[in-house]
């Protein structure tokens, strides 16, 4: 009775997890994703405690005989330390999740990931304990090794995630130089460690011995560090959204490892859609897929992008909003200065303004602004803004010559016409074509260059205007150098 429930419930905790990430796919429907997320998670936790609590329910009524001391004195007791752990984890967990700001996201996931990376090593670590107690109990060796390539697997991926994940994050919270690690014969180290551990992978089957695998384990933890030490700032995003794989795929071996499906089953989700999109964002930056899992991008100079100099032009918030008044048409390009400001109500209140005054207001979103993918469309959907005037950057990089001014709110890297030409840690990424509208108006605090550290030849194009000062400031200031919005005509979402 308990097993069935326990399967049924992992099955429809499955389930959930498919809608959940089918819901994720478009903002409209991202909420009720969530939802289903949520509520797929809290089946699966509560299946997995009775699980524990009976272990018959999970390996069937004679899981005692065919796999002795495999997991352990499962009982109450286990259940209530479960318990105990999953309140504690869940207390820091929801600290964090309040405590963290949208652009300190990145740095969170990368955190996580990095959790999930060495709870898949202990886990490996554990079952092998297991696996050499039953031996020793005189289990035969035949109906064992099979877990032995599920451990070596999980501990390898486990491994990799948690040191790259723990490079990740000290790259993006700026605790580590985000400048690409470049050692000499890079790939062939890399290639040498591979082969080192699937030859500790080996000897480990031959062996059953502890040494072979924390050999394995040092020389994964080096793959980790290296892999992701070698990749530039610029594309960390792939690098975020591949550890979001390995980390899926870590907790699906972690599954096989411990016979439970609800894991196997969400982590190959987490795996397989992690891998999709950094496949995507990999062809949104013009990128090579394997050669960003080799590492060492981000490496060349940004000479050419600096030689280029001259003279800017300043514009204030109220001739802004003049221009902006007459306009036909206006583009709005977020990016990761919106979000530190926390510009996007007061650019909400613009673009209702505008809307009003019978201007046509767009935004285009480059599929990496921000800190994370996604980043811009979550915080314009947080302050209102309609999402069926907010496009990819395919969508509209055509249009920018047909529109009057285009209003580049705290985005450098994505609006840099250097990623057009070679040398650049950016060269090749697809750009926002924004130099090509009648006005360019960059909003931001200094002329500092963006995430990539790149100069930026567009501040000094004839049709560019600077607007200095923080991006909220600035456009408060424009707001109230325009007429009121008309409460009647509100845009809601
Ligand atoms: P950038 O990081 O290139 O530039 C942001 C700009 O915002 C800076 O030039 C900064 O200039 C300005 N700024 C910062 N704070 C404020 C403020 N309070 N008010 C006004 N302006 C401000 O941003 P983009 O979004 O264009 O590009 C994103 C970059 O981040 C890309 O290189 C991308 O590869 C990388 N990245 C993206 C991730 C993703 O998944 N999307 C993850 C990790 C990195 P100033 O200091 O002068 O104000």
């Amino acid at each position: 009775m308990l097993a069935n429930f326990v399967q049924a419930t992992y099955i429809v905790a499955g389930l959930l997890f498919i809608f959940a990430l089918a819901g994720l796919s478009r903002f409209e429907t991202s909420k009720r994703g969530n939802a289903f997320g949520v509520l797929g998670m809290f089946l699966a936790v509560v299946a997995t405690i009775i699980a524990v609590w009976a272990p018959e329910s999970w390996h069937g009524p004679d899981w005692a005989t065919r796999m002795p001391s495999f997991i352990g004195d499962a009982g109450l007791a286990s259940a209530g330390l479960l318990l105990a752990a999953m309140l504690i984890g869940a207390v820091i967990g929801t600290i964090k999740a309040v405590r963290v700001e949208m652009t300190g996201m990145p740095q969170l996931i990368a955190q996580l990931h990095s959790f999930v990376g060495l709870a898949a090593v202990l886990i490996g670590f554990n079952v092998f304990i297991e696996i050499d107690g039953a031996l020793r109990a005189g289990h035969p060796q035949t109906d064992l090794a099979f877990h032995l390539a599920e451990v070596w697997i999980g501990v390898f991926i486990g491994a990799v995630t948690f040191t790259g994940s723990i490079v990740a994050w000290g790259k993006l919270a700026e605790k580590i130089p985000s400048k690409p690690l470049t050692l000499p014969g890079r790939n062939l180290l890399n290639l040498a460690t591979v082969i080192g551990i699937i030859a500790c992978g080996v000897w480990f089957q031959n062996s059953w011995s502890w040494l072979a695998l924390i050999v394995l384990t040092l020389l994964s933890l080096f793959l980790g560090f290296h892999l992701v030490a070698a990749i530039g700032g610029a594309d960390m995003p792939v690098v975020i959204s591949m550890l979001n794989s390995y980390s899926g795929f870590a907790a699906a071996f972690s599954g096989f490892a411990l016979g439970m499906n609800v894991l196997i089953i969400t982590g190959a989700l987490v795996g397989a859609s992690g891998a999709i999109l950094s496949y995507i964002m990999c062809k949104a930056m013009n990128r090579s897929f394997i050669s960003v899992i080799l590492g060492g991008f981000g490496t060349s100079t940004s000479s050419a992008a600096a030689a280029e100099q001259g003279e800017i032009q300043e514009v204030k918030a109220d001739e802004l909003a003049s221009w902006l008044s007459d306009a036909q048409s206006v583009m709005i390009t977020p990016g990761y200065g919106m979000a530190v400001a926390q510009a996007q109500y007061p650019v909400a209140e613009l673009t209702k303004r505008l809307t009003e005054a019978g201007v046509k207001v767009r935004f285009a979103i480059h599929p990496v602004a921000g800190r994370l993918p996604g980043h811009m469309n979550v915080l314009l959907a947080e302050a209102r803004v309609p999402y069926d005037i907010v496009f990819e950057m395919d969508e509209v990089n055509d249009e920018f010559d047909e529109t009057d001014i285009v209003l580049v709110i705290g985005a450098n890297d994505t609006v840099n016409p250097t990623a057009m030409q070679p040398g650049t840690p950016i060269s090749g990424m697809p750009v926002l074509h924004v130099w090509e509208a009648k006005k360019v108006v960059v909003f931001k605090r200094s002329m500092k260059p963006g995430y990539a550290g790149v100069e930026n030849p567009l501040f000094f194009h004839d049709n560019t205007y600077m607007l200095f000062g923080d991006a909220k400031a600035s456009v408060d200031s424009i707001n109230s150098a325009l007429p009121a919005a008309d409460p009647r005509l509100a845009i809601t979402s």
